[in-house]
């Protein structure tokens, strides 16, 4: 391995000894972009790799609530404002119990380059807290989203750092969270946090982005190699925001989804799955997928990491990091997959994504197709600006020439460095060569 790269890399595993998710990502970016750094000897003297893989802020908080049986609860926040070289911190927010500091580094890690390649001025950051929404009363959940915003308020701002959802966080959060942010500030600064309900200052299709953006970025994927999504079999792990407008999109397109999961299990349904269902269960009752088989009695219900024993043309896999191991990826190639397209954030460990390329199956990678969620929210926030709203199809439109200028960002990036059709090492150069270039320009900041 290039000996810049060496170093750095080894000075990143013993600094971080702890944040396996974190050197994990940084691990990806770094070795994909090995052929760049061959040719730029200039970086190392400019500490370019160390800059970029340092937060410039990381802020942890505490976030006490008082809960309905009133008791008091204290749990961390966090805001990693990772990198502002190409514009506002931007990335959202997770509240789930596995929350911690090196999960927040790595999502915010992550999140610099897919930012970079959706063309749009957005720096990278994230942020969240351990605590868990699941079985929570309305009540609670409100109280611990003004807690968490009455430390987040004086880190953030609309030309500064602007928070979004993620996992555990959506519009209902969003919503008391700006409410508490437009108390506590005494202004109606609309741009502060996307993700926002229609009714305030939210966009049309923003909702739907990260899912739909994922079909459109397999579509061009597959038919750039000949292929095409229309009657594939498909799978999709999750059932939370990004894996259910997954789904709506490539039911649209002609795929055929059979399986669909969540944390604590998954439906497998020949028929095809009924995303009404589905989204009845999870977005209105927010109950479990196994009431699916309630309904529709000849589906299966299985372990949630069953979905990858289904034989399926195409498996995305949309719940959450490292959920598609090795032992998984080669019962999906034995099977007969064609294409992965991850919807998640690092969904597919570093071996199960390595298998994968090595047995020439075209992987989508998380921080090129799971990108239009936060190109909507670029696109919410030049709406708050402009105080005025764009159409469902005109922001739908804009989603779908994004992913197209990202699909060909990488391709474009793979065929120069004679990589086929590795996207996945194609999206980290197309995104590392803009920031360096960036980072350049600025100085030693
Ligand atoms: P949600 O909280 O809406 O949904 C997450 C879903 O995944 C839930 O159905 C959850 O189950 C399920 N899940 C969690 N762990 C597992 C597991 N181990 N096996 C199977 N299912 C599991 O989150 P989002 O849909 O917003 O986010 C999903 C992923 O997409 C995350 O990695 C996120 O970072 C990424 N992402 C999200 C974006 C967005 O716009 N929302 C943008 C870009 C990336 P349960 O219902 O039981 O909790």
């Amino acid at each position: 391995m290039n000996r810049y790269l060496q170093k750095v890399l080894d000075e990143i595993r013993e600094k971080n000894k702890n944040e396996k998710e974190y050197i994990q990502a940084v691990d990806e970016v770094l070795t994909s972009i090995e052929p760049v750094i061959e040719k730029h000897d200039e970086y190392e003297n400019i500490a370019l790799l160390e800059r970029m893989t340092e937060p410039e802020r990381l802020i942890t908080f505490r976030v006490p609530y008082v809960n309905d049986e009133g008791k008091t609860i204290v749990h961390r926040g966090y805001r990693v404002q990772f990198s502002s070289l190409i514009g506002p911190y931007k990335g959202g927010l997770r509240f789930h119990p596995s929350v911690n500091q090196s999960i927040m580094k790595f999502l915010g890690f992550e999140q610099i380059f897919k930012n970079a390649l959706t063309g749009l001025p957005i720096g990278g950051g994230k942020g969240g807290s351990d605590f868990d929404p699941k079985g929570k009363s309305d009540g609670e959940i409100m109280r611990f989203c003004q807690s968490f915003m009455t430390e987040l308020q004086r880190h953030i701002g609309q030309d500064i750092d602007v928070p979004a959802g993620d996992i555990g966080v959506g519009e209902r959060e969003i919503g008391y969270m700006f409410g508490q942010y437009k108390r506590i500030k005494d202004t109606y600064e609309g741009g502060v946090l996307t993700g926002k309900g229609l009714s305030y200052g939210g966009s049309l299709a923003r909702k739907e982005a990260t899912g739909y953006g994922l079909i459109y970025f397999m579509r061009e994927m597959l038919n750039s190699n000949g292929q095409s999504l229309e009657g594939k079999t498909t799978v999709i792990s999750g059932a939370g925001n990004v894996a259910i407008y997954a789904c709506q999109k490539a039911q649209e397109f002609g795929m055929n989804v059979v399986a669909m999961s969540d944390s604590q299990g998954c439906i497998y349904d020949k028929n095809g799955i009924d995303l009404d269902l589905i989204k009845q269960i999870k977005e209105v009752e927010r109950g479990r997928i196994s009431e699916y088989i309630k309904v529709h009695k000849d589906a299966q219900y299985l372990e949630s990491s069953a979905i990858w024993e289904i034989k399926t043309d195409i498996a995305l896999p949309c719940a959450t990091q490292n959920e598609l191991n090795l032992d998984d990826a080669e019962k999906l190639v034995k099977n007969g997959v064609i294409a992965i397209g991850e919807g998640a954030n690092m969904p597919c460990t570093k071996e199960a994504t390595e298998y994968l390329l090595a047995h020439k199956i075209l992987v989508a990678p998380a921080k090129a197709s799971n990108a239009g969620g936060v190109a909507t929210s670029a696109i919410e926030m030049s709406q708050n600006s402009m105080r005025y709203y764009l159409t469902f199809e005109e922001v739908d439109k804009k989603l779908e020439n994004i992913m197209i200028n990202i699909f060909n960002s990488c391709k474009i990036a793979a065929e120069e460095y004679n990589l086929g059709n590795n996207y996945v090492a194609g999206a980290n150069i197309a995104a590392f060569r803009k920031l360096a270039k960036a980072m350049k320009a600025q100085g030693i900041v």
